[in-house]
């Protein structure tokens, strides 16, 4: 089934309902959503000769051109490409040129920055403002039906966040996306008409694929005004918005809870906020739940697999009394109704219950493979399983706890030590706001901890006091040898903490000296 249908699905039962809605106001509702992307694809191949399978590039922020463009690229039955709108012009480049998109839809501030890539990558035909008179064009005239598609031809070409090294962009199929949107109903939540969804993080990444299931049932989708997202604002929107629906990545989670703006904001609206891409410590999720009440659901997946490897359920947060809760919150959850999911050696062998090896998976939402790299797929699915570099073990009831990827894993004196477990505990301190455990090299053994530590505005943390949390709770070998206290950490433009970048700092620092 062509994803475009469950848009016109639920035009037709929910044509009154709000779809697409951009601060506090709604634009249009589902009727109109639909007539607007079934004359967008007419257009875009009548127009623009574009042929089903072509690529459409998305370099847009979180805007409300989103839905329209995904759905009238589906509904004409080519592929979308949503490109994360805060890549430098040069990864942009590169992405554009590598799936070859023919057309461009960009967020009037990039415009001008990424004009001349139309004359210098081939395949660029033409670049659209979202603001200019062409765009505008692009919804007049007559409705095309929507298009037959079969079932593995590709809808979204997902390029990785990749901290090293090129994007990869991972296909995803028609149907890759429909088992994603089943499955956010089996495992994450329910979802009706009278919900919205917020897009607050990026609509390039897990926000607008979970635009999906919303679509699905017919529910809002709200886009705020910044076009990201700020304490504030999500709060303002919140108070707006009943039912509402969010995913977060950690430290936005992390902002939110630590914003003065939460004391006094009525977030009865609130539904759920579903959180992953990233570790969430568990200090932090107990004070989201203690702040927020039962709300939260945690997902681990990949864009190989999108949204869906595994789930800890909401009521896994709310079994307080389970004797092995801080651990529970701790994992990534079970694996998802539709999906396998294996720990495995470096011989591909599986692993038994609390053994560490890398987490693989297979079902109907893995990716078909990476677009134009049959070495990389190759590898990626080899044996049919998707190997996603994620290191984890199960326990005996089947939670999945991911420990830090292997390349984050630090061997000082030949013992392995994640720096998960020692963050966890430092974050025990209650001026202890964010903090990034890496390894450096050292002479004797192999490698030291080292702890870059963020306190809360006005705290004075020492050393001293971090140390002697660390003795209350884990292995002496594993306490960092070294604190760096720090205003920020450096992150990825999805709020992931770039652990090379501190890896290299102190790299350059051993050099300098
Ligand atoms: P991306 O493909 O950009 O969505 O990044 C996927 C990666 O983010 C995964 O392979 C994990 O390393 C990490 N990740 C995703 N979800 C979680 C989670 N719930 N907890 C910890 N790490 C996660």
């Amino acid at each position: 089934m062509n994803l475009a249908q469950l848009l016109v699905k639920a035009a037709r039962s929910h044509g009154d309902r709000p779809a697409v809605s951009l601060g506090r106001q709604v634009l249009y509702d589902y009727r109109q959503l639909a007539h607007r992307t079934a004359v967008l694809a007419g257009n875009l191949l009548v127009r623009h000769g574009l042929e089903p399978r072509d690529r459409v590039a998305l370099v847009m922020k979180n805007s409300p051109e989103y839905p329209e463009l995904l759905f009238g690229a589906w509904h004409a039955g080519l592929a979308a490409v949503p490109v994360n709108a805060k890549l430098h012009p040069r990864e942009i480049a590169y992405i554009l040129e590598h799936s070859g998109a023919r057309l461009a839809f960009v967020s009037p501030d990039l415009a001008a920055g990424l004009a001349p890539l139309v004359g210098e990558i081939p395949s660029l035909q033409a670049l659209i403002r979202t603001d200019a008179p062409d765009y505008g064009a692009l919804f007049a005239g007559a409705e095309t039906p929507c298009h037959d598609v079969q079932d593995d031809a590709l809808a979204w070409l997902f390029y990785t966040s990749g901290t090293t090294g090129r994007p990869k962009g991972a296909m995803l199929t028609h149907r890759n996306l429909l088992a994603m949107t089943l499955n956010y109903f089996a495992d994450v939540d329910g979802v009706s008409e009278q919900d919205c969804i917020v897009h607050a993080a990026p609509m390039s990444h897990g926000s607008g694929l979970y635009g999906l299931p919303h679509v699905a049932k017919g529910a809002n989708q709200v886009i705020p005004e910044s076009g990201g997202f700020t304490p504030e604002e999500t709060l303002e929107l919140i108070a707006r918005w009943p039912g509402a629906t969010f995913f977060f990545a950690p430290t936005m989670l992390t902002r939110l809870i630590n914003s003065p703006a939460l004391a006094g904001a009525d977030t009865r609206n609130l539904k759920t906020i579903v959180y992953g891409g990233a570790p969430m410590y568990v200090e932090d999720m107990l004070e989201a739940l203690r702040l927020l009440g039962h709300k939260f659901v945690q997902i681990f997946g990949q864009g190989e697999s999108p949204m869906t490897i595994t789930v800890l359920p909401r009521s896994a947060h709310a079994d307080t009394g389970h004797p092995r809760y801080r651990e529970r919150l701790a994992s990534v959850g079970v694996a998802r109704l539709n999906v396998e999911v294996g720990v495995v050696d470096e011989h591909d062998r599986p692993l038994p219950v609390g053994q560490v090896g890398e987490v693989v998976c297979r079902g109907e939402v893995v990716m078909a493979g990476y677009w134009l790299n049959p070495e990389a797929s190759a590898a990626a699915l080899r044996g049919g399983w998707l190997h996603t570099g994620d290191m984890g073990c199960f326990d005996a009831e089947g939670y999945l706890t991911l420990k830090d990827r292997s390349k984050d894993m630090i061997i000082s004196g030949g013992s392995n030590i994640y720096p998960r477990e020692v963050e966890e505990v430092l974050l025990r301190h209650k001026e202890v706001l964010e903090v990034s455990v890496v390894g450096r090299p050292h002479a004797d053994w192999g490698e030291e901890v080292v702890a870059f530590v963020v306190p809360r505005p006005g705290a004075a943390i020492t050393a001293e006091v971090l140390d002697a949390l660390c003795l209350e709770h884990i292995a002496r070998f594993k306490r960092p040898k070294d604190y760096r206290f720090v205003e920020s950490l450096p992150k990825n433009n999805y709020g992931k903490v770039l652990k090379t970048e501190l890896r290299l700092r102190l790299e350059q620092e051993k050099k300098d000296a």
